[in-house]
């Protein structure tokens, strides 16, 4: 337990209002994981220095730190025990720097995804990374987890879209590096350890960001395909055009599921075991919808594709979406298991029928759905059966990642380590690279306060 006088402490640093305590904390929404509010404390600093200071406190009498942005976390990285101190980012919430002409922006680390990407709408600006948790999910986070998302295929993750970063560290010194420009050689760039660093090795309090051009015309399909091996040669003939925005892919299942609960589209998905659902821009939404029209009929042509619907509003568009990012099927196989793995393209259909034929195998109850930013090879597996099955994650996961090593894929693709993928880190990673990390997170956070026993 935080012993009462260090409470008190806080408290007096941050404002009464600013320490929650586990009777604010249950009328709390915890986001995805149920435990991440565990810990029954959290504290609210509103801006770098009192960051600072809180850190020194809580280094001073040992107290460990579980920083948060939008709690959407899905490899159960925003968790916290009792004892442990939650740091919420929510009151850096400003953007800082705003400059259309350099197209940067300097961005406080509880700025939501969303929130940013209203700034930047006026400025025919973007992140160039979305993803489905974009109401929630926070610049900070998405630096700490390096996201990827719809459009990494395009511009990247946030490693890429990342410029520079000011972070307070375990010892409550603040390293900033806020560079608002592309090239940058300033000897060892040390800051940039802290993407994807998942709260481990220091707290990001503000990030300065690449800008792209807005798209702001949009067309919108859902295809249906045979199997993989189209699929695959879809995103092959379109990775050609250079108005493609999206190409996610969902199995039948996926889109049948969530047609049940969207009241706007026909019940029964277009015809194929496979959809994708393909985004294009242009200079018009004529122009864009007559590009996406026909490179659709060149796809049928050459019998790559079954079934098409195109969206014929944006009401139409954001329906098609839903269908790619609804958990239906976790709705309706509540206790399934997440694996979120990247897979060379070319592998993709060869990949797939050895994990069914893996699974099956192993249990004939075991069923697979799969959902994914094709475009870059990232696939999320999902294993349902008609009863819970998530104390089984470890000894599933070996049937799913086995193979990624040898074929140049990987095992954690865009959602992190966090406490999910320990195990799973352990045994595909080799003892050097572990060994590393050890001495990496003993170099930044010598006494193990912030986010521990995550990752490692
Ligand atoms: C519906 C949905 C769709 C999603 N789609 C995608 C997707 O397409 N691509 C993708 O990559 N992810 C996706 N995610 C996962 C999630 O949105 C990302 O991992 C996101 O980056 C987490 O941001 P957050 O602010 O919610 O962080 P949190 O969940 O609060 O924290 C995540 C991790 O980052 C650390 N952290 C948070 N803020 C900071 C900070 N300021 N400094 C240091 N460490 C910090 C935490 O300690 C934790 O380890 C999705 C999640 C949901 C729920």
């Amino acid at each position: 337990m935080i012993p009462s006088q260090v409470i008190e402490e806080i408290r007096h640093l941050l404002g009464a209002a600013h320490v929650l305590d586990s009777v604010a904390l249950a009328l709390k929404n915890p986001g995805v994981d149920p435990h991440n509010l565990a810990a029954g404390w959290l504290a609210r600093p509103q801006n770098t220095q009192e960051l600072q200071q809180l850190v020194r406190i809580c280094a001073q009498h040992e107290i460990a730190l579980v920083t948060q942005g939008g709690r959407t976390s899905l490899s159960q990285g925003a968790t916290s025990t009792p004892g442990q101190l939650i740091v919420s980012m929510e009151r850096f919430n400003r953007i800082r720097e705003l400059n259309p002409l350099s197209r940067t922006a300097v961005i406080e680390a509880g700025v939501t995804l969303a929130q940013l990407d209203d700034a930047l709408a006026e400025h025919q600006l973007s992140m160039g990374l979305d993803l489905g948790a974009r109401d929630q999910a926070t610049i900070g986070g998405l630096t700490a987890t390096n996201a990827g998302g719809n459009e990494a295929f395009r511009h990247g993750c946030m490693r890429e879209r990342v410029l520079g970063l000011e972070v307070v560290l375990a010892n409550g010194e603040c390293l900033s590096e806020l560079h608002q420009v592309r090239k940058c050689n300033e000897g060892f760039a040390i800051e940039r350890q802290f993407i994807g660093s998942e709260g481990c090795l220091g707290i990001i309090t503000a990030v300065s960001v690449d800008l792209v051009s807005r798209p702001h015309y949009r067309a919108t399909a859902l295809v249906g395909i045979e199997g993989y091996h189209q699929a695959v040669q879809c995103i092959t003939a379109l990775r050609f055009k250079s108005a493609l925005l999206a190409a996610e892919v969902l199995c039948e299942g996926q889109a049948r599921y969530a047609l049940e609960r969207i009241d706007a589209l026909p019940k029964t998905p277009p015809a194929g075991q496979v959809l994708l659902l393909i985004e294009f821009t242009g200079i018009s939404d004529t122009e864009a919808q007559a590009t996406l029209a026909a490179t659709l009929e060149r796809l049928f042509e050459d019998e790559l594709i079954l079934d098409a619907w195109l969206a014929k509003n944006a009401a139409e568009r954001a329906a098609f979406w839903r269908v790619r990012e609804d958990w239906a099927v976790d709705q309706r196989y509540p206790g399934g298991l997440w694996y979120d793995v990247s897979v060379p393209i070319e592998h993709i259909p060869t990949y797939l029928s050895q994990v069914t034929a893996n699974l099956q195998q192993h249990d004939p109850s075991l069923q697979l759905f799969v959902v994914g930013h094709l475009a870059d090879g990232n696939l999320h597996l999902t294993v349902n059966c008609d009863h819970d099955i998530h104390e089984r994650y470890e000894e599933i996961a070996p049937l799913i990642t086995h193979s990624l090593k040898s074929i140049g894929g990987s095992f954690s693709a865009e959602h992190g380590i966090g406490l999910e993928k320990k195990q799973t880190l352990q045994r595909e990673s080799s003892a050097v690279k572990q060994a590393w990390m050890r001495q990496l997170k003993l170099f930044w956070d010598p006494k193990n306060l912030l986010n521990p026993h995550k990752v490692l």
